[in-house]
């Protein structure tokens, strides 16, 4: 019997990746593992049933909660994964009729009233933050208490629900127990991270920081929020450290954008990466205007970083002001000239469709693509996700073109005004023929192949992404 039961909901790849499912990702939940971390240093018994990476359906997922007789069983949901996560909800209630079901990320955080009075499986929501709120919420539930003075709560009331105020934010991560790898199913071999971000196997992901300051209006930063909270340079290292040694990963891919934020951090992370002698190599995302000097992008070639992922979004700038970004084509040219003398590969992330779109628009992210100092791109489609700026002023700018269950950034779920669907699916593909198909970005997948560790998988990735992307309709 266990107290906690906390569930990564099924999703495939084809849900997620749409026509890019074969070079998708299989990532672990770093959250969850954040979150098994706390419960289980707060001495509750905590087990982690990642039915995405495991391919469970949605029943077996439910007997697998059913046979640990848990107190509490909480899922994350993602927008995408929202009515995945109630349809479990109610095969564990149909199990476990006296079981808590909870459900934090960024859907019930973005909208908690809409949640629960749609998904009647769902008892409690958790906004922001869920460490503490987790806890508290086990505690009440444990003891027959009353959850609903829980701060950082959503429950209903007499018929209503109600939203109680955040938990306060955890200042310093590094007091955060280590996130729970060991609960997770085996990192070396269960999650297969894309071929575009890893360098080779195995590989996993970390995160350096929580909280983003700046104002991108696409982006739901409704979890973390805007105050950027960042682990130390030595807690990141360790972190790294103990998953070389423990779970032998040699790669490493930051998902956060903040490791170039600041210059001091990141210098004393490659320090002690450079110092430890260990066989590791690293990818990173960060924004084109965080700017290093030569010295740091010395230090980070030096530790081992291998490529550097920058969200571009759109080679013009009207689309660029939009979306809040605060740069222009001109600040993404410079940041990857730069990178790319300094000998990292670069990688950059654009959406097609966003609002204002034409194309025009397009016309200027096309020749931004093919001309840019880029080595790999990854190029979606704008998505109105709650909780966003642009969401909330959506009927503006165009229609939506599908539900919760297709927001994805690899489905066309928005449509500017003078688009329409078809259109954009196929310049993504003309877009992605003509870039890959170009000499200097298959001589460098063809340099990738010398690393024995990935050759099997990239050799995999390529002829799916050929089959679905590159040869003519
Ligand atoms: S897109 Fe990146 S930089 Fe912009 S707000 Fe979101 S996390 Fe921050």
């Amino acid at each position: 019997m266990t107290d906690f039961v906390l569930i990564n909901p099924p999703l495939s790849a084809e849900v997620r990746y749409g026509k890019l499912a074969g070079v998708g990702n299989r990532l672990p939940n770093l959250g969850l593992a954040y979150l098994a971390g706390y419960l289980r240093a707060a001495g509750i018994d905590v087990k982690i049933i990642d039915a995405a990476a495991l391919n469970l359906s949605a029943a077996d997922t439910a007997n697998m909660v059913a046979a640990e007789r848990p107190k509490v069983c909480g899922l994350t949901a993602p927008t995408l994964a929202i009515d995945a996560v109630a349809e479990i909800a109610a095969l564990v209630k149909l199990c476990l009729p006296g079981i808590v079901t909870v459900v934090g990320g960024p859907h019930v955080t973005s909208m908690p009233v809409e949640t629960l009075d749609a998904y009647p499986s769902i008892d409690y929501g958790i906004i922001g933050e869920a460490e503490i709120a987790a806890v508290e919420l086990f505690e009440e539930v444990a003891n027959r208490g009353d959850p609903r003075g829980v701060l950082g709560l959503v429950f209903r009331d007499e018929g209503l629900v109600k939203v109680n105020p955040r938990q306060p934010l955890i200042e310093n991560l590094d007091d955060l127990p280590r996130p729970a790898w060991d609960l997770l199913p085996d990192l070396a071999t269960t999650y297969a991270p894309s071929p575009q971000s890893a360098y080779r196997l195995p590989s996993t992901i970390l995160f350096t920081a929580r909280g983003c300051p700046y104002g991108c209006t696409f982006c739901d930063r409704s979890v973390f929020g805007r105050k950027l909270r960042m682990h130390s340079a030595g807690r990141v290292f360790e972190m790294m450290e103990h998953l070389y040694r423990q779970h032998g990963i040699v790669d490493f891919a930051f998902h956060d954008e903040s490791l170039l934020i600041d210059e001091a951090r990141l210098v004393e992370l490659c320090r002690h990466i450079q110092r430890s002698g260990l066989p590791i190599s690293f990818s990173c995302q960060g924004r084109v205007d965080q700017k290093l000097t030569p010295f740091a992008v010395r230090e980070l070639a030096a530790a081992g970083c291998w490529q550097i992922a920058f969200g571009i979004e759109s080679g013009d700038p009207n689309i660029l002001r939009i979306l809040g970004k605060g740069v222009t084509p001109d600040d993404a040219r410079a940041a990857l000239d730069t990178m790319h003398e300094a000998g990292i590969a670069t990688k950059g992330f654009f959406m097609l469709g966003s609002p204002g779109e034409t194309r025009k628009t397009l016309q200027a992210t096309w020749d931004f693509v093919l001309s840019a100092q880029l080595d790999d791109v990854m190029i979606g489609f704008f998505t109105p996700f709650p909780g966003t700026q642009l969401a909330k002023e959506i009927d503006r700018w165009g229609k939506l073109a599908g539900g919760y269950g297709q927001m994805s950034e690899h489905t066309v779920t928005f449509v500017p005004t003078t688009l329409d669907p078809e259109y954009l699916e196929r310049l993504r593909r003309r877009l992605y023929r003509r870039f890959y198909l170009r000499r200097r970005v298959i001589r460098q997948y063809l340099r990738r192949l010398r690393e024995p560790s990935s050759r099997r998988y990239l050799l995999h990735a390529a002829v799916s992404f050929l089959r679905r992307m590159l040869l003519p309709f």
